[in-house]
């Protein structure tokens, strides 16, 4: 079992496959652009797959892919399957732009997925391509038709900004009014280029889609929503969440870790310390080694995010959303 210094046992793992991605969100990938990391700096995918599989030998019981883009990495998917047929047999999930979605939508959904996780901001191609610098909106849409049609579990995440797409938030949700999946909003987070962007905390979206859809039911809450919180609008099929880390801090019951493409394990989102698995990796170490190293670094896991207090430089592209 993995258990950081205030007793937080850890169970789920987000895994960067790649800092590279086919859009540039502006509150994710700063103006100026990034420095992509020289592809000998990342872990490779058998790096990859050797750390999530001791990683789920101490009790990660959930791992997601994510990036940057995770698609874009050429052998994601079948790393996702080796690593969703690990003898633990983890839930494992995919965050994703949708941008390649189609074309790998068959494959994935043979790899054992638990789920996909569409990330999307707007209904306007217009606002669409001002958010990410590019006209693919029709291509996501696809994808996100082509998931509900394949039964595949499906969340739809958007981040909403003020004067950018709060008009976008009731029909953000409505995909849930007709379809059995989840719509979740998710609070900017100040880091990097996105200090620039107003979030709109959820309290305020709740508003603005019970103003539009009357009082929903407060769903129960079960450990696979993690962070988010349900509710359900009469007469949709599906739900609507949402993720409040500034709003409704929830650090006290944070259960996760993060692989950074570079090899470098995160401990918490907001703090740059981190374990340079990648150093182990390739110096020979066992897995017993990579075991105590990581059992170690827990310790260290601050209590929470210091968002609301201190600026954090790093942009999530860098580190993997
Ligand atoms: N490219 C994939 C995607 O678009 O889903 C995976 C990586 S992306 C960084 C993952 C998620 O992080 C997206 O849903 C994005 O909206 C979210 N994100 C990026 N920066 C954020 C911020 N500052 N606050 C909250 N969410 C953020």
């Amino acid at each position: 079992m993995l258990v950081d210094g205030f007793g937080r046992q850890i169970r789920y793992l987000r895994i960067s496959l790649t800092d590279k991605c086919n859009l540039r969100c502006r509150y994710c990938v700063p103006e100026e652009g990034v420095v992509i990391k020289p592809h000998i700096d990342l872990l490779t995918l058998e790096e990859v797959e050797r750390t999530a599989a001791v990683l789920t030998g101490l009790g990660i019981e959930k791992i997601r892919f994510t990036g940057g883009e995770p698609l874009v990495r050429r052998g994601a998917v079948s790393v996702i399957r080796s690593v969703a047929s690990l003898p633990s047999k983890p839930s494992v999930g995919l965050t994703t732009n949708g941008v390649l979605l189609n074309e790998n939508l068959h494959d994935l959904m043979s790899c054992g997925l638990s789920g996909i996780n569409i990330s999307l901001d707007t209904l306007r191609d217009d606002v669409y391509g001002k958010i990410t610098g590019f006209p693919v909106l029709p291509q996501v849409l696809s994808a996100v038709h082509a998931c509900i049609d394949s039964g595949i579990t499906l969340k739809i995440n958007a981040v909403p900004m003020k004067g950018i797409n709060e008009e976008d938030i009731p029909a953000l949700a409505q995909f849930s009014r007709d379809n059995d999946m989840a719509v979740r909003f998710i609070e900017l987070m100040p880091m990097g280029c996105a200090s620039a962007f107003t979030g709109i905390p959820n309290d305020e979206v709740m508003k603005m889609l019970c103003d539009r859809f009357g009082s929903p039911a407060a769903l129960t809450a079960v450990p696979e929503d993690g962070p988010a919180s349900y509710v359900q609008f009469q007469g949709f099929k599906g739900r609507v969440g949402f993720i409040s880390p500034l709003t409704h801090r929830f650090c006290g019951s944070c259960d996760r870790i993060r692989l950074t493409c570079d090899g470098r394990l995160k401990l918490c989102l907001a703090s740059p310390v981190s374990l340079d698995l990648r150093s182990l990796l390739r110096s020979g170490a066992s897995d017993e080694d990579i075991a105590a190293a990581v059992a170690g670094a827990l310790k260290d896991k601050p209590a929470g995010h210091e968002f609301i207090n201190k600026k954090c430089d790093q942009n999530m592209i860098g580190i993997g959303g």
